[in-house]
């Protein structure tokens, strides 16, 4: 069997799966994807062939995967079935590396113990990423484990980017501004001298506008600020978060409004952002193709923080040479690129209407000071990448699967 690659990305009510052949040269080659998703409510497990050929579509009985460890039991059993033998690796997302951890890192008991210790700066996230990491650990101690952070991409930030105006002890327990979306930015970056050499080296604003939305400054490749901060309810409206917000106003919700903290937990992560100002859905599609004025109020709200938090970047950042849109929003939506540009024409931000109705990969019109891109991000091939490398290191002396064994 030829050697495979398995990256998981566990949320609280999926897990994302793919698997990646290792080709000659070691060139990665997505073999199939899908998800278990529903967990606790109504478990249904789907895959497909990169080709797009249905593997597997059908719904999972609720005790099998009433949560994320028993969920992963599944998609292990189906991986068994389909699979001829072991992956050589299984690469992970997990949200939070913490202050230390910046490069991903193979995970024994003694990392995993590490990062159960972030938990608490990622209470929604970080529990469901290790599940799957402890029961494999668990099952298979002798499989290469790796772990790769939203964080780590961000870890070169200098400390001004980093900090928040409260006192010293806060920032030494770790209330630090992280920024997240580290798998998409690192990807795209290492895209740029390929498609874009131009600016590769220069001064970018990459927009990741997918369901979770934020922007990141790369100078020469290398992340120096983000809109996203200890959390990723920070920065930019998303679909049900609401991005930047006043301190004061939480303090309202909690003492005037009577909301205990979970009730503002839920409201902050799924009640807000596009769906909550548009009263109508957190789906850009549905909002683009509704006649409602609140759609497009809420649309109008979306593009107006993209382009004041780029003038935000842009002042870390000393001037802009480059833009790129990505992820579901900045991939598929013309009409969102072109209304973000349209509001950054005093940065000299012109766009060509054919080269941005196809989706480019370069968008801008030939006159453009700016040259602005669609470039697709894949987490999941940054994270098999990832995994390959450390794979491949561990191999002469085996210290890398000695080490995940524990
Ligand atoms: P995630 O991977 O974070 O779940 P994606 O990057 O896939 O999210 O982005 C999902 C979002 O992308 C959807 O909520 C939807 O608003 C938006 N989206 C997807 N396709 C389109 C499209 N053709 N036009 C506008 N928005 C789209």
């Amino acid at each position: 069997m030829a050697e495979t690659i398995l990256v998981l990305n566990a949320g609280s009510s999926s897990i994302k799966f793919e698997l990646f052949e290792v080709a000659p040269g070691d060139r990665l080659a997505s073999r199939f994807s899908g998800q278990i998703e529903g967990i606790g409510v109504r478990p249904h497990l789907y895959a497909r062939k990169a080709g797009g050929e249905t593997l597997v579509d059908r719904a999972v009985a609720l005790e099998e995967a009433a949560d994320v460890e028993r969920a992963m039991g599944v998609v292990e059993a189906w991986l068994d079935e389909i699979l001829d033998g072991s992956p050589a690796a299984v690469g992970h997302r997990v949200v939070h590396g913490g202050p230390v951890h910046a490069a991903p890192i193979a995970i024994d008991a003694r990392v995993l113990t590490t990062l159960e210790s972030f938990v608490p700066l990622a209470p929604l996230h970080q529990p469901n990423n290790l599940a799957p990491i402890r029961s494999l650990l668990r099952r298979r101690p002798d499989l290469l484990q790796v772990a790769c952070f939203d964080t780590g991409f961000h870890r070169g930030h200098g400390e001004l980017a980093d900090r928040f105006a409260l006192p010293e002890a806060l920032w030494e327990e770790g209330i630090r501004r992280y920024g997240f979306h580290g798998l998409s930015y690192e990807y795209i970056a290492a895209r740029l001298p390929e498609l874009a050499p131009e600016i590769a080296q220069g001064r970018v604003i990459v927009a990741h506008l997918g369901s979770g939305c934020s922007m990141c400054a790369l100078r020469a490749g290398r992340s120096v600020e983000s809109t996203m901060g200890f959390t990723a309810l920070d920065g930019l409206p998303m679909g049900t978060r609401p991005g930047q917000l006043d301190a004061g106003v939480v303090l309202h919700l909690l003492t005037a409004k009577g909301m205990d903290a979970a009730a503002l937990e839920r409201f902050l992560y799924h009640e807000c952002g596009l769906k909550g100002l548009s009263g109508i859905s957190n789906d850009v599609r549905v909002l683009l193709a509704s006649p409602d004025p609140r759609a497009k109020r809420a649309l109008d709200f979306f593009t107006y923080k993209i382009a004041q938090m780029t003038g935000w970047l842009a002042a870390a950042l000393e001037g802009l040479d480059g833009f790129v849109f990505t992820a579901g929003i900045g991939e598929n939506a013309p009409t969102i690129r072109e209304a973000v540009a349209h509001r950054l024409a005093w940065l000299g931000m012109t766009l060509d209407p054919h080269a941005n109705a196809v989706h480019g990969p370069l968008i801008s019109a030939a006159g453009s000071r700016v040259r602005v891109y669609v470039i697709p991000t894949d987490e999941e091939l940054m994270i098999a990448r990832h995994t390959l490398a450390i794979l491949r290191r561990g191999r002469p002396g085996g210290a890398a699967r000695s080490t995940a064994a524990g």
